[in-house]
């Protein structure tokens, strides 16, 4: 085969190998969660970096039962859950400041209903301030604890064309925790503060609708954002690429399981806090200047974040990250149009594709490996800093671990091919440097190599080896008549012949012009001798193609040394063979002679 389409073949098998066992690990379960769980930290590190650059809004601040806000409360008001009026009295003070939006992310339970109107002020207060908003969550507890409530419709939506978010069973409840009855009756500003946690822990998703009982509803967050958007929505229509539209701009860009992925500011207590026991103290001394200049104009949430109330989560940038600032985060997002966008399948595929494909083609051109090592994690590095700038200023979150694998494969198994091709390209050049190019034996060098090596061997095991010079008779005149393409021709099949003639482990060789010798190994004289009359007999009964397409008849003369008996260096055995070609020549020619007296002349 052509040395280019082997080397042609191997790249596109080697590839094709590559890619096959690429797709085939992004495709079952269990790698498939492995490469995720990867993809899930390389995403959290980017998080780290890029959250370093972002800020929060200046309209939300947190308002949070804090470890002391929690004595706080406990010393002044005897126990928590703090009685309701407290929270009554709490969002008529702040209204007194104009914010733009109050929002619990407490839940006011129907279970734990006070007697007497401490239940009734909060109602009042939570009912007639449009801008309070408060939360509800969904669960699956079974319907023998708990009958599953209604829901009023006034907060319920419609998603159309959810097939995608249908297939995703985390959004799916079939029981809901009730709140007060007159409040959930009494406002529309009620939405879900269920969280989502990835199969690590770590929150890295919110679900902006969340479906029970033939309906879907809306996130506290979701709510509360669009409300601020003055987008008056309860009816949504998600894109085959699962994006939803808004109005003046605003994308929700959700995952193909319907959620969206949050793009975080920082650690926690990266937004304004201000403790509830603060809040309080100021509502106490009616320091109206204090709740001015913290929550005019504000969002503000309420919420915990106290460790013996234990409200924290799990996220890409703090494992101690308080429930109400993941609300917060959501809620940022949504304001400023940031939520974190996914690159497609095809996308991803397509640029491990060309990394994998620049880091082959450079080992398959890099003479040292080390230059393949630094183009490989060159590679990486640059694709890693080109995603950390994607997500820090468009919010894309491109796949690394696609490439990375397919990289990797890709670098090994160029490595393997590279192998491959370079011992084969030795082995060719290897067999040129011992072959002569005429009759396709070994050349002198390797002659004098084999010669050495094999008296070494004899001597130290005692061994014995033979050794046939053979000279075609008469070819000076051959050549004269046929010409010297014909006297080629011959020389070509005498070599054949002789080949085929000796064992595999004989060594035929071109000794020089129409010269040639066998190193027979570990073979004796006699032995020896039956071999060089084989072939002598073989030469004299075979008919030899000339140039011309004539055929004719040649002779040889062969003569016979052997270690030990006749010499135990190269010199010294190849005189000895020397002297009997010549008493063959002497004799008549087309004969064998293995038997040389001492005076024989050496021409
Ligand atoms: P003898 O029987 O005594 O060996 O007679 P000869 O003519 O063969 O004598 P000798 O061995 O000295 O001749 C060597 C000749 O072989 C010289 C040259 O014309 C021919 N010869 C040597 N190498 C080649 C070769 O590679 N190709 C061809 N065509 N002829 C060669
Ligand atoms: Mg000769
Ligand atoms: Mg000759």
């Amino acid at each position: 085969m052509n040395k280019k389409i082997w080397i042609k073949a191997s790249y596109i098998l080697a590839s094709l190998l590559v890619f096959g066992v690429f797709l085939y690990l992004i495709s079952i379960p269990s790698s498939k969660d492995f490469l995720t769980k990867i993809e899930n930290t390389t995403f959290d590190l980017r998080q780290n970096i890029v959250s370093k650059y972002k800020k929060t809004s200046d309209d939300i601040v947190i308002i949070d039962v804090n470890d002391a806000s929690y004595e706080y409360i406990v010393d002044k008001y005897g126990s928590w859950p703090v009685q309701r009026s407290f929270w009554a009295n709490l969002i008529n003070q702040l209204e007194l400041s104009n914010p733009d939006m109050i929002i619990f992310d407490l839940l006011f339970l129907k279970k734990y209903r006070a007697d007497g109107d401490s239940d009734y002020e909060l109602i009042k207060a939570v009912n007639n301030n449009k801008n309070v908003y408060v939360s509800m969550n969904l669960d699956n507890y079974p319907s023998e604890v708990r009958i599953p409530p209604q829901l009023p419709d006034s907060i319920k939506n419609t998603v159309e064309n959810d097939f995608l978010i249908k297939q995703n069973p985390d959004l799916f409840y079939t029981n809901c925790r009730p709140i007060i009855d007159e409040i959930l009756n009494g406002t529309k500003n009620i939405g879900l503060i269920n969280v989502q946690r990835d199969k690590d822990g770590i929150i890295r998703t919110m679900p902006p609708f969340s479906y029970y009982d033939n309906a879907y509803f809306k996130h506290l967050t979701v709510l509360a954002g669009l409300n601020h958007l003055n987008i008056d929505k309860n009816n949504f229509k998600m894109k085959p690429d699962g994006r939803i539209i808004l109005d003046k701009g605003h994308i929700l860009p959700l995952t193909k399981e319907g959620k969206l992925i949050l793009n975080w500011y920082g650690p926690e207590w990266s937004f304004r806090y201000v403790p509830l026991w603060k809040v309080s103290d100021a509502v106490k001394k009616n320091d109206r200047k204090f709740l001015d200049d913290n929550f005019k104009n504000k969002i503000i949430f309420v919420g915990v974040t106290a460790n013996s109330l234990s409200d924290i989560k799990s996220t890409p940038v703090s494992y101690m990250f308080p429930g109400v600032e993941v609300q917060a985060t959501f809620l940022n997002n949504l304001l400023d149009n940031n939520f974190i966008k996914k690159t497609g399948t095809f996308y991803d595929i397509l640029i491990a594709l060309l990394i994998a494909f620049l880091t082959g083609f450079g080992i398959m051109n890099f003479k040292s490996p080390l230059k393949s090592v630094l183009l490989f994690f060159g590679l990486q590095a640059a694709y890693f800093v080109v995603s950390i700038l994607l997500m820090g200023i468009f919010n894309i979150w491109v796949n690394l671990t696609a490439q990375f694998v397919l990289s990797i494969l890709t670098f090994a198994c160029a490595y393997i091919v590279k192998y491959l091709i370079t011992s084969r390209d030795y082995e060719h050049t290897y067999k040129l440097a011992v072959t002569d190019g005429l009759t396709e034996m070994f050349n002198h060098r390797y002659f004098q190599e084999q010669m050495t090596t094999n008296i070494q061997t004899a001597k130290r095991y005692n061994g014995v080896f033979s050794l046939i010079m053979v000279d075609i008779d008469f070819f000076k005149k051959f050549n004269d008549t046929y010409g010297h393409q014909s006297g080629d021709a011959v020389l070509r099949q005498v070599a054949q012949t002789i080949k085929r003639n000796i064992r595999s482990t004989d060594i035929p060789c071109r000794y020089g012009g129409e010269e040639m010798s066998v190193i027979l190994t570990n073979t004796n004289k006699e032995d020896a001798v039956k071999t060089a009359v084989k072939i002598c007999e073989a030469v004299r009964n075979k008919e030899f193609e000339l140039a011309t397409g004539d055929w004719t008849h040649v002779t040889i003369s062969l003569g016979v040394a052997a270690m030990p008996e006749n010499g135990d260096t190269t010199e010294k055995l190849i005189e000895y063979a020397d002297k009997c070609l010549y008493i063959a020549k002497r004799n008549g020619r087309n004969q064998v002679v293995s038997d040389a007296p001492d005076d024989t002349p050496t021409e």
